[in-house]
This record gives C-alpha cells, structure tokens and sequence, in this order.
C-alpha cells in the first residue's frame, strides 16, 4: 500500500515538473566558422547540386536569433573565446579556455549539468583537444596547450568523449604517434578509471559494434590530429560526427538525470580557413546530418529536450558573390573531389604537368583559360623558389590557394581573409525553452539562457 506522505510527495514532484519545466536532454551543437553564408551555400549546394530536398535542419528550426561574436580584446574573436563566452557566459581574451580576462576559471555549462546529476559528452571532428570541446571541460589560458587540455580531460568525468586527436594523449615513444613530452599515458589512465576507449582508425568497427550499456563512460579517438574532412572521406571509412553523435545519445541518454552533449562540426572552420568551397559545404551537410540525428531523439522527448544550434564566429569571410554579375554558378563545384588543405596541397611536388593533370581530375579544373592557368603557375613560381612561400598565403601553399580561387571565382564566390571574421552569425533552437532564443543576443547570453532552460543561473 502507498503511504499518504508518498501520495504527498508524489503530487509535490509533479508539480515541481509541471511549474518549472525544464530540459532534461541538451543538445549544443556548434558549427565552428558556420556563418550565414556557410549555412546558405551548403543549402543551395544540397538543393540545386545534389539535387535532393528540403532545406537544411539547422536553417528550419523555428526559433532563431542573430548572435555577435567578439571576444573582450578584439573584434575578430578566434574560437577559444568565442567558445567560452558560448560554453560559460562570459567574455574573455583569443586563446582563454574557459578562464576569466584575469585568468580566473570560468564554470561550464558542461559542469553545471555534472552538479545536477547529468551525463555529459563532447563529440567533435576535430582534435578532441582543440578549442570548441576544451572551453567546456578544462581551463588553461592557452589554447595550444593540447597535452594540459588532454589532462584535465582525465579528471574531467566526461562520462563521453569522441572525435581525432589521440596524439595529446598517447604516451611518448609508444606505438601511436604522440605529442607528449611527459612520461605519462592518459589513454591508459582513462582505462584505468574504467573508460572504454577506441583508439585509432583500427578501433572504428568496435565502436561501430559497441552497444553501450548503462553507466559506461568511453574516450573514442580515432586520428591522431583532427578527423577527415567529410569530401576527403566520403566512403566513411572512418565513424562520421553523426555516427558519433548518435552512439553519445544511446549511452547518456540511459541516465536518468538527462544528459547535456555538445557536439562540434569543427571542421567546417578548417574548411574556410583554407578557402574551400566545396570542403566547407560536405562538413556542413554532415553537421546538419548529426542535428538529424538529435532532432530523432528530440521528437521522441519533445517536452524535455533543448536543441541550440550555434556558430562561434565566421570563418574565411566567404562572400556569395564576385565582380559584377548576380549569378551563383554552384555546378562549378561539383567536380571537386578532394579537400584544399589536406589533400590537395600534397598535390604540387615541382612536376607541372602532373599538377594540371591532378587538378583536371580531381578539382574539376579540365580546361584552364590563359589567365587561370597564369596564376597557377605564378604560384608554382613563388613555391619552386621559396619553401616558405606559403606565409603570404594563411599558411597554406601558393598553388592550393591559387587553384582554390580559381574554382571560387567559377562559382561566383570568393574570400576575404585567411582567418576569422567580426560578422554576427545566425543562431536556431528547438525544443524546451527554445522560444527565448529569439533576437540580436551578445554571445554570452546563449550561455545564460541554456543555463536557464537546465534550472541554473550563470551570474
Ligand atoms: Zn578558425
């Protein structure tokens, strides 16, 4: 027989749940360098390339807000502060993690979901050490230093962790490559707390095969640096952000506290970085696919889970529009086989002839008309005669940023910078809470409303 005090308190809980609503399962995707050009070129490209339908999920969700993107020290924020200000609500300086101006550590909404009994993961495409996952689980004032970042992981209680970047954790002098410069083996010590971990391309079928049970917690890193870009693996040899996210909501989402999981398209930053078109748009569409897979779980949890969809900042300063002409020629894309930055900038060994041969086949270059091909081997010129040519070009060589021009200006596009950009970037919710997310909103607020619809305040 029920007790009456147990009647009591069973009436009480119910109306705790009905006068204070609030998401149990949090959903923070954040699409690094996904400004409002590279959500609408990856659209167009899916609708009149790809010829398949309907928008993009991340530009159909109904509540939608424009976010700014400045750091406390510069207009032009790079995603360690854009990061924190997202993932605590507070500004502060390019390369902080997670820490004040003064260096003061900053409270995470990862961590506040941890105080509340949550499970917690990070998924990304990038180095699981890189800025976007680490402003969440670790505090450092610098960026870079990946191997610090990799040991707060271990204390972190991340019950999920998934993406590339072994090398900040593999021992020194071990089998797998390493960037340590201490003795220790954090892969081993996450075993050691009772992680399951997934190391290296080899482990992606037993990830694949894992059904993860109750209580488990696991570290999956399957490259030594960041995953491939989506158009440089598009047989999906190796688990993609949507596989990845997918297998995060069948091990968190058996607590029953809830769970909060950010999950980074990361790559999308590297993309434009580079000024790939083509690059920027597949890892996009794969972002949009993983926020798929979330809104499955959403429409089965509709009442308790939050989905925000943000972007730290802007990346590449990618202009849809060249010249004088009102025309997108997105079919000049089409072609494109390869990545910039990973693939083809391998490409150019000092053999011209095998170079315009490789362009023709695999970035769609068949004919060059005399000015394209001019500017190619103008750069050609600059890297025969300089190894360090590609300073002048963000780090990237002269030819891989000539062809990329090339192929940008076919499209009717084109570039401004090598790096990051000061414009506001577009921001869209679903789910518990999601009807606040709306407006012009500073950075920092998306931190304090997510904080909000979890039943916590950020100061
Ligand atoms: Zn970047």
């Amino acid at each position: 027989m029920i007790s009456r005090k147990k009647i009591m308190l069973m009436a009480m809980s119910l109306m705790a749940v009905s006068s204070f609503a609030q998401a149990k399962y949090v959903f923070y995707f954040i699409g690094d360098g996904m400004g409002a050009g590279q959500r609408q070129i990856s659209e167009e490209y899916k609708k009149n390339v790809l010829k398949k339908d309907g928008k993009l999920l991340l530009n159909s969700l109904p509540a939608t807000a424009i976010t700014t993107t400045y750091s406390a020290d510069t207009l032009i924020t790079d995603s360690a502060a854009a990061g924190t200000a997202l993932a605590t609500g507070h500004k502060t300086n390019n390369g902080y993690i997670a820490k004040d101006t003064k260096g003061n550590n900053l409270k995470t909404l990862l961590e506040i979901a941890q105080d509340k009994g949550m499970s917690t993961g990070l998924v990304t495409t990038t180095r699981i050490t890189h800025a976007t996952p680490a402003v969440f689980a670790s505090h450092n004032i610098d960026r870079d230093d990946e191997n610090g970042i990799a040991e707060d992981y271990v204390k972190s209680n991340v019950d999920y962790f998934a993406g590339g970047g072994y090398r900040h954790f593999a021992a020194k002098g071990g089998e797998l490559s390493s960037k340590r410069k201490d003795g220790r083996d954090l892969i081993k010590e996450f075993q050691d707390k009772g992680y399951k971990t997934f190391i290296g391309e080899k482990s992606t079928q037993d990830f694949e095969k894992w059904a993860p049970k109750a209580g488990e917690k696991a570290f999956a890193a399957f490259k030594a640096s960041h995953m491939p870009y989506t158009v440089d693996d598009i047989q999906e040899t190796l688990p993609t952000l949507k596989e990845m996210t997918a297998k995060g909501i069948d091990l968190l989402s058996q607590d029953k506290d809830g769970f909060f999981m950010m999950v980074e398209g990361g790559r999308i930053d590297h993309a434009s970085h580079a000024q790939d078109a083509v690059g920027t748009i597949y890892d996009t569409l794969a972002f949009d696919d993983a926020i798929k897979t979330a809104y499955e779980f959403y429409e089965k949890h509709p009442q308790d889970t939050l989905i925000v969809v943000a972007a730290d900042h802007e990346t590449g300063g990618m202009g849809l529009g060249f010249g004088n002409n009102y025309f997108l020629k997105l079919d000049e894309l089409k072609n494109v086989k390869v990545s910039i930055e990973d693939t083809l900038q391998k490409a150019y060994t000092g053999n011209r002839d095998e170079y315009f041969k490789y362009i023709a086949e695999n970035m769609g270059l068949t004919t060059l008309t005399s000015d394209e091909k001019q500017k190619i081997e103008q750069a050609m010129d600059l890297e025969d005669k300089d190894k360090d040519a590609s300073k002048n070009f963000g780090g990237y060589s002269p030819t891989s940023i000539a062809v990329a021009h090339i192929i940008s200006e076919r499209a009717g596009m084109q570039w401004t910078s090598y790096a990051h950009t000061a414009v506001q970037v577009p921001l869209a919710t679903i789910g518990e809470g999601a009807d606040k997310f709306v407006g012009f909103k500073d950075n920092t607020e998306v931190a304090k409303l997510i904080a909000e619809s979890m039943g916590a305040k950020i100061k």
